[in-house]
């Protein structure tokens, strides 16, 4: 299915053989480029790839990160950008041209859902969501200006899992084009361009940096696809620091052992979590009894870093199990070396009223788990001595 093979090692570290010099890259850490002529300066305008006139247009730095996303996703190109929300506002918006309408899965990243929901409108697109149960008939929303469809697979926080190939074949049917956010996932558990997605993005904050230090993001697809939002980047700004790329490939080089343990750290937690007698529900896609195991299964590698679960007793105990935690930090991020807790309620969904909660089927009392690499006995520990105290 993918079109990436191995465990994504060898699209960190390039094919061939190792380049002479320092083992790690050394980073462009500079704004601008000193050019020897203007012989020269005539050769970077010819579009000499090994020249470089100012970081906004090109860094090495960042075209380094820009290749080895690229064969992560097994894409033809990528185009690294300041954060998520940057890609996702660059990347969406090169797909569209004045009056366009999109459409977009009723769960999505709650930056997303502003984007589309907020901003969209304000210049002149218009824009409607989609509920999670109708993606696979997206056709039927449709209409002639419809041109991008936007979703994620699995959903925040609740763990759903939609059919990525039947989605985009009907999407491509209905002439839009897929815009795939595979933040959660990450490029070695889903490969969504495999599966018929037109744009991929990712914030790098994620999984991908893997250490909760820097804010990024990228945008994955067709050689096309990406110099329309590299020429859109250069005008809105959301170009990355060196410095940030530069970490976010000293990231790779651990991304398949992080992302493996996160997902053993991620089963066996929520092993624990659905024998416990003070939880309610346990959503994890990795669980056989998971409504989406088989799809995740047969669309994944693995089943991710993030589940959710809810506490017996409501939102007042989801608060106190919260509080208890010792080793877990309650902040909101997920993918990095940390295992991280967050109530959705009052990050990613603050402000949704009860009967949104239940549209989106989000239970209140949820407590979203981002697994990090720490040792599962430990994390086991900490969660049944919170739920013990709650
Ligand atoms: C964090 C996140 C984003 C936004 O990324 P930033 O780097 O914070 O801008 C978008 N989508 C998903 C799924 C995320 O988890």
């Amino acid at each position: 299915m993918a079109a990436r093979r191995g465990d994504g090692t060898r699209a960190v570290h390039g094919a061939g053989a190792p380049r002479p010099g320092p083992l790690v890259p050394p980073i462009a850490q500079t704004s601008t480029f000193a050019f020897a002529s203007s012989a020269e300066l005539h050769r970077y305008l010819e579009g000499d790839e090994e020249l470089h006139l100012y970081t906004r247009y090109g860094n090495p730095t960042l075209r380094e990160l820009e290749e080895r996303l690229a064969a992560l996703e097994g894409a033809e190109d990528a185009l690294v950008l300041a954060s998520g929300m940057a890609a996702a506002t660059t990347g969406l918006l090169s797909l569209l041209a004045p009056g366009d309408e999109v459409l977009c899965s009723a769960s999505v990243y709650g930056g997303t859902a502003r984007l589309v929901r907020e901003l969209l409108p304000r210049f002149g697109f218009a824009s409607r969501f989609v509920p999670f149960e109708e993606l696979a008939e997206v056709g039927r929303h449709a209409g002639p200006r419809s041109r991008a469809l936007v979703f994620e697979s699995p959903t925040n926080p609740t763990l759903r899992v939609v059919d990525v190939a039947r989605v985009c074949a009907e999407a491509r049917r209905a002439g839009l084009a897929v815009f795939f956010d595979n933040t959660f996932a990450s490029p070695l558990v889903q490969s969504p361009l495999a599966l018929g997605a037109d744009l991929v993005m990712h914030s790098l904050t994620k999984a991908l940096a893997g250490h909760s230090d820097l804010i990024g993001g990228a945008l994955c697809g067709s050689r096309e696809r990406i110099a329309a939002a590299r020429d859109l980047m250069k005008v809105m700004g959301g170009c990355l620091d060196p410095h940030a790329a530069f970490l976010v490939l000293r990231g790779l080089r651990t991304l398949h052992l992080r992302v493996a343990r996160q997902g053993e750290n991620a089963l066996a937690v929520a092993r624990f979590l659905e024998s416990h007698p003070k939880v309610a529900a346990v959503a994890y896609p990795g669980l056989p009894n998971h409504p989406g195991h088989a799809l995740a299964a047969a669309q994944m590698r693995g089943f991710g870093g993030v589940l959710a679960f809810v506490p017996r007793g409501g939102l007042a105990a989801a608060e106190r199990v919260y509080d208890a935690l010792e080793l877990v930090a309650r902040a909101a991020s997920l993918g990095g070396v940390e295992t991280l807790a967050s109530l959705p309620v009052h990050t990613s969904h603050h402000g949704w009223s009860a009967e949104q909660l239940a549209a989106a089927g989000i239970d209140p009392a949820t407590i979203r788990l981002a697994l990090g690499v720490e040792d599962a006995a430990d994390l086991i520990a900490d969660l049944g001595q919170a739920l013990e105290r709650a």
